[in-house]
């Protein structure tokens, strides 16, 4: 295929500033590839499109641009990506651009965790308390690439590929322990430690913030 091919089915009534036109250009570039095949073709555009992306983590934008492209229940639209999971839950991605490296996914308002997923989880982790429901400081979880060698593009495709799982992310959303601070006895959940501490007077110790800062003040 020639570039030339590659212009005949452009949008012209697009942004050439957003997301949405990054992933139909590579689209538009790489159409003479098998469907389901990995795109190869970084689209000859004079500007730098939503940001500049070297040559080397071209590969991982292609691959996070082919997944939003082709997956059913993705979609793109200017800056913002929705993800409809398996249950029919749509989570939305804002302000997408190529150097965004961490993403925040709101895994639920519902303090309840539905019970199929309770169930999946208990058969995934074994039983525990905090699956049952999804405090406040878990409903939002921050994903994203934490090797600096990675193309950010890969994390965005991991990113959306967890989103298209709900499991998936109400396991990182459960994933939390009842804490009780050492000094002033608050009590609170935290990340990580899976159900640990959530009994009343079981919580496992720390130092919160604010007792911690008035310590390095006296
Ligand atoms: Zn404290």
């Amino acid at each position: 295929m020639t570039h030339e091919e590659a212009w005949i089915d452009v949008d012209w009534g697009l942004d050439f500033e957003s997301f949405e036109w990054m992933v139909h250009l590579a689209a538009c570039f790489n159409r003479h590839l098998p469907p389901n095949g990995p795109w190869n073709t970084w689209p000859d555009w004079p500007t730098d499109m939503i940001g500049r992306v070297s040559e080397i983590h071209r590969p991982g934008w292609l691959s996070a641009c082919h997944l939003v492209h082709r997956h059913p229940s993705i979609a793109v639209k200017g800056n913002t990506i929705t993800v409809t999971d398996a249950h029919g839950t749509a989570r939305v991605l804002e302000d997408v651009d190529v150097t965004c490296r961490w993403w925040h996914v709101d895994v639920t308002s519902d303090w309840n965790v539905p019970p199929r997923i309770i169930a999946a989880l208990d058969a995934r982790h074994g039983p525990s308390a905090s699956h049952k429901f999804v405090p406040g400081q878990m409903e939002q979880i921050c994903m994203g690439v934490e090797d600096d060698a990675l193309s950010y593009g890969l994390g965005l495709a991991s990113v959306l590929q967890t989103m298209l799982d709900p499991v998936a992310l109400y396991s990182r959303a459960t994933d939390y322990h009842g804490a009780r601070c050492t000094s002033c006895h608050g009590t609170t959940y935290r990340e990580g430690l899976r159900g640990q501490g959530l009994e009343h007077g079981k919580e496992v110790t720390y130092e919160c913030w604010s007792c911690s800062t008035e310590s390095w003040c006296n």
